[in-house]
């Protein structure tokens, strides 16, 4: 029997995911069959995201000295870098803006008692993060030993060794070309291995989707429904609208077309709500079904996993709002301008892990006053909400790997 192309299996695991967890929902936790079904999708999801992270970091190394030291030409080097920086703020802050107008249209949170939620904020010590101190942490983690980042998965800090490896590679010429053929080898092997990882994919994201929607929390879910309403709508906006809109523009593909391509590095972030876990496969789509050349792609896509979040910089605005509803304090213009743009470095500084942008919007709630204590309250509903916001950055990332190719190659 032949099986169904990889694309269409992964579509199907994910169905089934969701199906089988709503089953289990309506079953309970307590039942056993459910109890050994948790157990089984915990394992073989953990195993996928392990694979993906055993081959994220060789993959980063590789992609981008190898991606740098391609775009030899000074002038190309330096309209990529710009052209990618430019991308990544302009997408984010029309994200960031879509969540503020949603956020003082619908004004979620407002009906809402904050006494309901008062025993799970005092349980809840939010952990200090001033924004001098968050910005002197983060420059300060930007430059590692690389085999320490390397051991340690620091991603961002590989990016950074990364590029300098690669501008040291160009400037070296001929010298170095054995060095740079190494990388170039490496970086097909490790592609090749992310090729094998694929195959387990429709199994690890059913495993993935049926744990999540199974231990979703109900009851919360639905006292925070406007909430929630409002981040997925917006997020759908931006995903199904903006982007698409922005390609079109720039590219003049067809959203369909790039649906099609990308499929698999979406469903990808949405079942493991982590950029960087997802990053090998987006790679992988980007290069091989939207014809993005790997020089470009090995650029912006990591670069993208680790600083560019559109659904995160949404994300974080929004529920700014939504906190200050809840509290009762009516932002000012000046104080949305501010929590703009901290929700922007917020995002920029989250790493590409479940949930990172919940730790970091302790900082946009702290730069108006509001009570960092208060992010208990979403705590429940943010595994659920990651998946949307993931797959929207992953999808912002390739994207902008299309535009900035565009970008690059008219003025060549
Ligand atoms: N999970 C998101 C990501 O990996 C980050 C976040 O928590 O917003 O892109």
């Amino acid at each position: 029997m032949k099986l169904p192309s990889l694309n269409i299996q992964i579509l199907l695991g994910a169905i089934f995911g969701v199906a089988i967890g709503l089953y289990f929902q309506s079953l309970g936790t307590e039942n056993h069959v459910v109890q050994g079904g948790l157990y089984a999708s915990g394992l073989i999801g953990t195993l996928f995201i392990d694979l993906l992270k055993m081959i994220l970091i060789p993959l980063v190394l590789c992609s981008i000295s190898v991606g740098i030291a391609n775009l030899r030409q000074h002038q190309q080097m330096h309209r990529v870098w710009v052209s990618s920086l430019i991308y990544f703020t302009v997408t984010m802050a029309l994200a960031i803006s879509l969540a503020l107008m949603a956020g003082n249209y619908f004004k979620p949170g407002s009906g809402l008692q904050i006494t309901m939620f008062e025993n799970a904020m005092q349980n809840f010590e939010a952990k200090q993060l001033p924004l001098p101190e968050f910005f002197a942490q983060f420059l300060h983690g930007l430059f590692v030993n690389p085999f320490t980042a390397l051991s340690q998965n620091n991603v961002l800090a590989v990016v950074m060794f990364a590029l300098i490896l690669g501008i040291t590679l160009v400037m070296g010429g001929e010298r170095f070309q054995h060095i740079r053929a190494l990388l170039a080898e490496a970086l097909e092997v490790t592609m090749l291995i992310v090729g094998w990882i694929m195959r387990l994919a429709p199994l690890g994201i059913m495993a993935l989707l049926i744990k999540l929607v199974t231990m979703q929390d109900v009851v919360m879910l639905a006292t925070l429904a406007k909430f929630v309403a409002v981040v997925v709508g917006t997020t759908l906006v931006h995903g199904v609208i903006v982007l698409p809109l922005i390609l079109y523009l720039f590219t003049r593909k067809s959203p369909l077309w790039f649906l099609r391509g990308a499929r698999e590095a979406l469903l990808t972030a949405f079942a493991t709500s982590s950029s960087a876990a997802t990053l090998p496969i987006t790679m992988r789509c980007a290069t091989q079904h939207l014809q993005v050349k790997p020089e470009i792609a090995g650029f912006v896509l990591p670069l993208g996993a680790t600083i560019n979040m559109d659904g995160t910089a949404l994300y974080e605005a929004a529920a700014a709002l939504f906190i200050a509803n809840l509290v009762g304090i009516e932002l000012s213009f000046a104080q949305q301008l501010i929590v703009f743009c901290i929700a922007m470095i917020a995002a920029m500084g989250a790493p590409g892990i479940p949930s990172a942008g919940m730790v970091t919007m302790v900082m946009v709630l702290q730069s108006v006053g509001l009570p960092a204590e208060a992010i208990a309250i979403l705590l429940p509903i943010d595994r659920l909400l990651d998946t949307l916001r993931t797959t929207v950055n992953v999808e912002g990332d390739m994207v902008g790997s299309l535009v900035v190719q565009k970008l690059v190659m008219n003025k060549t």
